[in-house]
């Protein structure tokens, strides 16, 4: 049972803030959430929610409106040659009694998270810039001048967060080598395109990826290829749809012919972090991209940032005011061993992606096995686990 008035403040208001947000508030706490921005959005891009996270989303009471912005995924998905030519099916619903999996525009889902909030629990155009603990509160400072006392502290500020050295020995993040190049196109302009299936093409250090979003009216596309030097200090700009299609040029005339319909597109060097060694201290802890950036070739840093949530609200639940700094240790006991070996096959599935395997067939033989890794992933349901390290709290 939550203490009545347990106060928690989130630093951060995307999609790891807002799913945590929803989830505490679903567990009785009094929450607020402070973001940077002076408005809360995301890029132009998608997000693929996974069963994992479905299910959390589902708790929450977001199934409906998953549902209805989203596009469920299944049928026809595939991995693919750079040319076309099929490797292997893949299986991302429901035989097995999984929730779908659903292709999300990441503006809808921030829009979902954030309207299910009560209208006083985001304050926007407040950049974090301290915490600091005394006794039985944790106090926020923000480059406006305000302060937040809460009795607990979420980071939920991404790979670049701002409080994670009040937790954890500072660490430089890790670059891949590779950028995203990601977009959406209207599905009109591309009337035949699949709008139930997410398709990924493998080629040498590259590898394409698309699925449907927004009810099916939007195709989303990610292009990864290698990259200079100049990608690599830009972190995001805008970038060349000549550039794109020329990366992409001679692969599977479907990717030319979505290609030639981007008009604008965007591009992200790919980092990631070292699994860090502490999330917490006392009333403060880390979660999201703030805790385990991964690169997105596993597609779950958004969706391990919604398992983060509910595993932080179902623990502090059965939390008081003086047991919070064990809680926090028992969230993130719970959740850094999970999350670490999912940061490490993201970088592994990567190198398969890119067909780093001089020879094809052994890695097109480990694609087709990839249905059972991914079974472990999207059967995940960390309520459960949650409810086990949480006893022996109240
Ligand atoms: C190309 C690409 C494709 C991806 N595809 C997928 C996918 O299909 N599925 C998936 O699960 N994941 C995917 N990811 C990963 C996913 O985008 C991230 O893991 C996820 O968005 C992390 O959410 P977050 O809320 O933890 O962090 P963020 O999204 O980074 O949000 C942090 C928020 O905190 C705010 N903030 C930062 N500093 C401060 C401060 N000092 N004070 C106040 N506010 C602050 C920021 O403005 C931001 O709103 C992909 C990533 C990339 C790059």
């Amino acid at each position: 049972m939550t203490e009545k008035g347990l106060k928690v403040v989130v630093i951060g208001g995307g999609i790891g803030g807002l799913f945590a947000a929803n989830a505490l508030i679903a567990r009785g706490f009094q929450v607020s959430v402070y973001e940077q921005a002076s408005n809360l959005g995301e890029v132009g891009a998608g997000v693929f929610l996974t069963p994992n996270s479905v299910r959390q989303l589902q708790r929450v009471g977001l199934g409906p409106a998953v549902e209805k912005f989203g596009a469920g995924v299944g049928s026809g998905s595939q991995y693919l040659r750079h040319n076309g030519a099929p490797i292997a099916p893949v299986q991302v619903t429901d035989s097995a009694g999984w929730n779908a999996a659903f292709g999300m525009h990441r503006a809808d889902l921030v829009e979902i998270l954030a309207t299910a909030l009560p209208t006083d629990v985001v304050h926007t155009g407040y950049r974090c810039n301290g915490c600091k603990q005394s006794g039985d509160v944790a106090r926020v400072t923000f480059a406006n001048g305000a302060v937040a006392e809460g009795d607990v502290v979420v980071a939920a500020d991404g790979i670049h967060s701002a409080l994670r050295h009040e937790v954890t020995p500072p660490s430089h993040p890790v670059f891949s080598g590779s950028v995203a190049y990601r977009g959406v196109i209207p599905h009109e302009r591309m009337p035949s395109w699949s709008t139930k299936s997410w398709l990924m093409w493998l080629g040498k250090g590259k590898h394409f990826l698309t699925f449907p979003v927004r009810a099916g009216q939007l195709i989303n596309y990610v292009g990864f290829v290698p990259a200079d030097e100049e990608m690599k200090e830009s972190w995001s700009a805008p970038g060349d749809p000549d550039v794109l299609r020329g990366e992409f040029a001679g692969w599977d005339p479907r990717i030319e012919s979505l290609l030639s319909q981007v008009s604008a597109t965007f591009r992200w060097a790919l980092y990631d972090r070292e699994p860090l060694p502490t999330w917490s201290r006392g009333r403060l802890t880390l979660l999201g991209d703030a805790a385990h950036p991964m690169l997105p070739h596993l597609g779950q840093g958004a969706n391990q940032s919604i398992e983060d949530g509910m595993a932080l609200a179902t623990i502090l639940a059965r939390a008081n005011r003086k047991t919070v700094a064990t809680a926090l240790l028992a969230y993130e006991g719970l959740r850094r061993e999970r999350v670490a070996s999912i940061q490490r096959g993201a970088r592994e599935n990567g190198l398969r992606y890119d067909s780093a395997n001089p020879d094809l067939g052994v890695r097109d033989a480990q694609m087709a096995a990839h249905a059972a890794f991914r079974r472990r992933l999207y059967d995940h349901d960390v309520v459960p686990e949650a409810e086990a390290a949480a006893l022996g709290l109240g």
